[in-house]
């Protein structure tokens, strides 16, 4: 058990249904398995994803597999890359890469998920996959100095301070990022003058890049819906206006690039 307690920090210890830490402070574990470690002060202004229906489409659009060669590529680089037992998933979602994570470590790993949105936390808990949820912010993380051996995130707000406290000396992080061409003809059907995306410098402070890999392919959108999922997933849903959303509610076939980066770093700044 890696939890702290979100308000003093003290070690969280099982007790029954609940976390408790030596003050006093219980956190109860919702019927459905994950647990709230989220405290209102540090929810963010702005969250996005947060609700039912986001959630929703977007585990329906994930489920359809059109990101199963990135989550493929996922697991084979945390095996190959993963030494000891405990693997953070920062941002979670709704578990659909924490969850074959945990399916390919097996059993001796433990592995644990937060996200910022209790929905997606509560998604993510109903797959009864073995994985510790709970709802918490990647910019407060409710676990311990140095408990964990790997770190995971994908699409996720990047916390740099607090991944370097959680991870071990040596521990591992794999990061997903979108490259360039990342839904490429979706930018095209939405804007007059589309933008590649812009792949960030790999130097991390606190960390050493030791690896990446690109992962390419064309998904063929075959309806209406699973391109409005998609598009819900991404982050032009909060900035498309009427106009671009009715250019994309006239289309119902779209061959799009996904491109992917997968960003491989060892801690060293312990
Ligand atoms: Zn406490």
């Amino acid at each position: 058990m890696i939890y702290t307690c979100p308000v003093c920090g003290k070690p969280l210890e099982t007790a029954g249904n609940s976390y408790k830490c030596s003050d006093g402070h219980s956190f109860d574990k919702a019927r459905s398995g994950y647990v709230n470690l989220l405290l209102s002060k540090h929810i963010g202004k702005t969250i996005h994803g947060d609700n039912k229906l986001m959630v929703r489409a977007r585990r329906e659009f994930l489920e359809k597999g059109y990101y199963q060669p990135l989550r493929d590529a996922l697991c084979k680089a945390v095996k190959e890359n993963f030494s000891g037992s405990v693997l953070l998933d920062a941002g979670c979602g709704e578990g659909y890469y924490t969850s074959a994570v945990s399916g390919t470590l097996g059993t001796a790993a433990e592995v644990y998920g937060i996200d910022i949105s209790k929905i997606a936390a509560e998604f993510a808990a109903k797959r009864h996959d073995g994985v510790n949820y709970a709802a918490g912010s990647v910019f407060h993380i409710p676990v311990a100095d140095a408990s964990c051996d790997m770190l995971i995130t994908l699409f996720s707000p990047y916390c740099g301070e607090e991944f370097v406290r959680v991870l071990r000396n040596g521990g591992v992080m794999i990061m997903a990022i979108p490259s360039t061409d990342h839904l490429w003809e979706l930018k095209q059907k939405i804007y007059d003058t589309p933008y590649k995306n812009e792949v960030k410098p790999y130097e991390l402070e606190g960390f050493s890049f030791i690896g990446k890999e690109h992962i390419r392919y064309m998904m063929e959108l075959a309806s209406q819906e699973d391109i409005q999922q998609l598009f819900s997933m991404t982050p032009y849903y909060y900035r498309t206006g009427q106009e671009q959303q009715k250019r994309l509610e006239a289309i119902d076939r779209l061959n799009v690039t996904a491109d992917f980066e997968l960003l491989i770093y060892k801690n060293n700044s312990n």
